[in-house]
């Protein structure tokens, strides 16, 4: 019954190796093409230290999903402000 799960602590820590995760939401951006699609409220692992999020397989295949729908035009973003920067002409 009081199975003890020794991977636990492991899942619960962070790459960065001091943060420690907890249950929260990301913000993905992927680029499709030419376009920026944001999508939000991404159920994660969130790390508290260095906001690392780590998605879950069943979480990335709904992304994969909805990245899909989205190219297939059967899905519509709603659109926002977006701008970009390119380091290499800022000098
Ligand atoms: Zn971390």
């Amino acid at each position: 019954m009081a199975q003890s799960s020794d991977t636990k602590d492991v899942d619960d820590l962070c790459l960065c190796g001091r943060g420690k995760l907890h249950d929260g939401f990301t913000e993905l951006r992927i680029r499709v093409d030419e376009t920026l699609l944001v999508i939000k409220n991404v159920p994660a692992r969130v790390c508290h230290l260095c906001d690392e999020a780590y998605i879950s397989p069943d979480t990335s295949r709904q992304i994969d999903d909805v990245m899909e729908k989205y190219r297939a035009c059967r899905l519509v973003a709603k659109p926002i402000p977006a701008g970009e920067i390119d380091l290499m002409q800022t000098a």
